[in-house]
């Protein structure tokens, strides 16, 4: 380990600098809020009116019921499932944001965007079960985006979301409405959540996390939306080499740090900046521009465009002290509200771009889709005038970036798979699932929390996944630090992967002309992306002619720190996979909740939660799991 709690090996040069400099970073203040509320920990602090705040005694000497009456079940149920509410409103948001984009370009009104990739449009409006032949591209656009958003308005509860509808298997549609758990309403169902929570009305907590559930089936809902639109705006996600972690900061360029989530403007600012090279040469810059990404924006411009990423979450801070970032332009979630007190300690523009995510002390750029070049611009502009202000003195740069091979969407997985059966692409990957070849399939998934050591848990339970032959997928912060620590490269395949996983994927890199296997892990994309993962389960239970509940697939947060992350994790369960938890869950408080969501929601759902905060015996389970699945297959 390098610093507390931080295993990016750039800590390790940057953490001391920071501490000299007076510049406290999430480590510290995270170490500053020690004991952390032991109440809060469980999740019995209930503060939804104000006759409280309540908090139940876990030890039992003290109240065992807010002052209403709510006992700890109430309390806890109640918390957690505003929390999946929050998550399905962030990542929906971040959906109808680019639906709402998809229509104005289908409608003509936004000049700065295209449709890059007609094929995949044509694809989702079938699936949507429109007309996607028509010859108009626009008309074409201008139905999926308004099916689209009639998930956010359909007032029959009898009639699901139109995308949750048409992606997962049928089986699992049934089970789903049989619990009354399919969304028909994204915001209907967000705000049902709100309503059912408020004080004085439901307290039953099993009917309370029923409605949970149906809340994270709507942000899954809104994910799907948002990355099937987003590879149709911007273009759909292939196999492509490039770096991550610090190193890829240069100093001869003006730095700019894409932040965030949502693509809508970052791709806009990479387009603008490869135009803009000029002005910066002649601001000093020798190099021109360097955009790099952090977060999920990086994870978007990255498998999108092969842009670099300098950090995932826990690292946002790291980049601003090394002294050479220009511009950190964000958009919505994820970003520290520290990065402007940091980057006022340097030159650094920290540029917010969202009527709804403005920090003090950051410079806010009025983003418009209709006016996006323009403001994309003004963005590179004010990057390329603290470029010049930059002291060069005060910049260090870690000599420390590996090679990742990115851009696995599942049109990429399939189109490799197609290169060894092109009549039947997903015949190799059952065939080898079925003989052992594979033992089975793992996402990653999730974000960084503090409460462990940034990265590590995600490398070693990988490692261990991998020796035992288990295909590895990947996205957001945890494909974030994968792609940090080499572990998606070719040369990781060689090194970590067991010999019949390495065959595997050495013989489909090979077929698809990589000139070698497949990386270790491979990266699908942002936290929306999680979608692409189901995509895939669902093409594999399809085939196979059983439900998701079968396939030997598991999932894995072991650095769970979000709402979006409780609202991933439950639809995960919900969609029938067995989902590994390396923070506890703050439910504990619960018994009730807590058996609920580990125990009795397999037999409902055949997802359920995997609490274990030691990443190589969740290595284990997660082994046991899948063999647990592939008896049951007979396989
Ligand atoms: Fe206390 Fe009940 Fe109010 Fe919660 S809703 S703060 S438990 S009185």
């Amino acid at each position: 380990m390098t610093t507390n709690h931080c295993n990016d090996p750039c800590a390790a040069t940057l953490i001391p600098l920071a501490k000299k400099e007076g510049i406290t970073t999430v480590w510290d203040r995270h170490k500053a809020m020690q004991p952390q509320c032991g109440f809060g920990q469980l999740g019995v602090c209930c503060r939804i009116c104000w006759k409280g705040p309540c908090r139940i005694d876990p030890f039992g000497d003290g109240p065992q019921q807010g002052i209403c009456g709510a006992t700890a079940d109430t309390i806890v149920a109640r918390n957690v499932i505003r929390m999946m509410a929050s998550g399905a409103a962030a990542h929906s948001e971040h959906g109808r944001h680019v639906a709402l984009a998809l229509l104005g370009v289908a409608e003509g009104k936004l000049p700065d965007y295209t449709i890059r990739d007609e094929g995949k449009l044509r694809s989702i409006a079938a699936k949507l079960g429109l007309d996607g032949t028509r010859e108009d591209i626009l008309a074409v656009a201008r139905e999926v985006a308004l099916a689209t958003l009639g998930d956010f308005q359909n007032q029959d509860h009898d009639t699901p979301c139109a995308w949750i509808a048409s992606t997962i298997t049928g089986k699992r549609l049934e089970k789903l409405a049989a619990l009354h758990v399919l969304p028909h309403n994204i915001d209907a169902v967000v705000t049902g959540i709100m309503a059912r929570t408020n004080v004085g009305c439901d307290a039953d907590p099993v009917n309370l996390v029923l409605g949970g559930v149906k809340g994270a089936l709507a942000d899954f809902n809104g994910m799907c939306l948002a990355t099937e639109i987003s590879d149709v705006l911007f273009g759909t996600p292939s196999p492509v080499v490039t770096a991550a972690n610090l190193g890829v900061l240069k100093e001869d360029a003006v730095n700019i740090a894409v932040h965030g989530h949502n693509p809508l403007l970052s791709d806009v600012v990479c387009d603008v900046a490869l135009l803009m090279g000029d002005e910066a040469r002649r601001a000093g810059a020798k190099d021109g521009i360097n955009i790099v990404g952090v977060c999920c924006t990086g994870n978007e411009v990255m498998v999108r465009h092969g842009i670099p990423l300098a950090a995932n979450y826990l690292s946002q801070e790291l980049a601003l002290i090394t002294g050479a970032v220009d511009a950190m332009v964000v958009d919505v979630q994820c970003i520290m509200p520290s990065i402007s007190e940091i980057g006022a300690c340097f030159h650094t523009e920290i540029i917010t771009t969202m009527d709804d995510t403005k920090i003090p002390g950051a410079t806010h750029v009025n983003f418009r889709e209709a006016t996006a070049t323009e403001n994309a611009r003004q963005i590179v502009t004010l990057a390329i005038e603290a470029y010049k202000r930059r002291n060069p003195q005060r910049v260090i740069i870690p000599d420390i970036k590996r090679t990742a091979m990115v851009g696995f969407g599942t049109e990429a997985i399939v189109g490799a798979l197609a290169t060894l059966n092109a009549e039947d692409p997903l015949k190799p990957l059952v065939d080898n699932i079925a003989n052992g070849a594979i033992r089975g399939i793992a996402l990653f998934a999730g974000c960084n929390n503090p409460q462990v050591d940034q990265d590590s848990s995600f490398v070693t339970i990988a490692r261990k996944l991998a020796r035992n032959n288990v295909l590895l997928l990947a996205t957001g912060c945890g494909a974030g630090a994968f792609a940090k620590h080499g572990m998606m490269t070719q040369e990781a395949t060689l090194e970590y992967a067991g010999d019949s996983l390495k065959a595997v994927l050495t013989a489909i890199g090979t077929a698809a002309g990589l000139g070698g296997p497949l990386p270790l892990v491979l990266h699908m994309g942002s936290c929306v992306d999680n979608s692409r993962a189901v995509e895939v389960a669902v093409a594999l239970a399809n085939k196979l002619g059983v439900d998701l509940d079968s396939l030997p697939l598991v999932s894995s947060a072991p650095e769970a720190m979000s709402e979006k992350a409780v609202a991933i994790g439950t639809w995960s369960v919900a969609l029938g996979i067995p989902t590994h938890l390396g923070i506890m869950p703050q439910v504990t408080g619960s018994p009730v909740v807590t058996k609920l969501v580990t125990e009795t929601v397999k037999e409902l759902l055949g997802g359920y939660f995997i609490v274990e905060l030691d990443p190589d015996r969740a290595a284990d389970k997660l082994l046991d799991v899948i063999d647990e699945r592939r008896k049951a297959l007979g396989i």
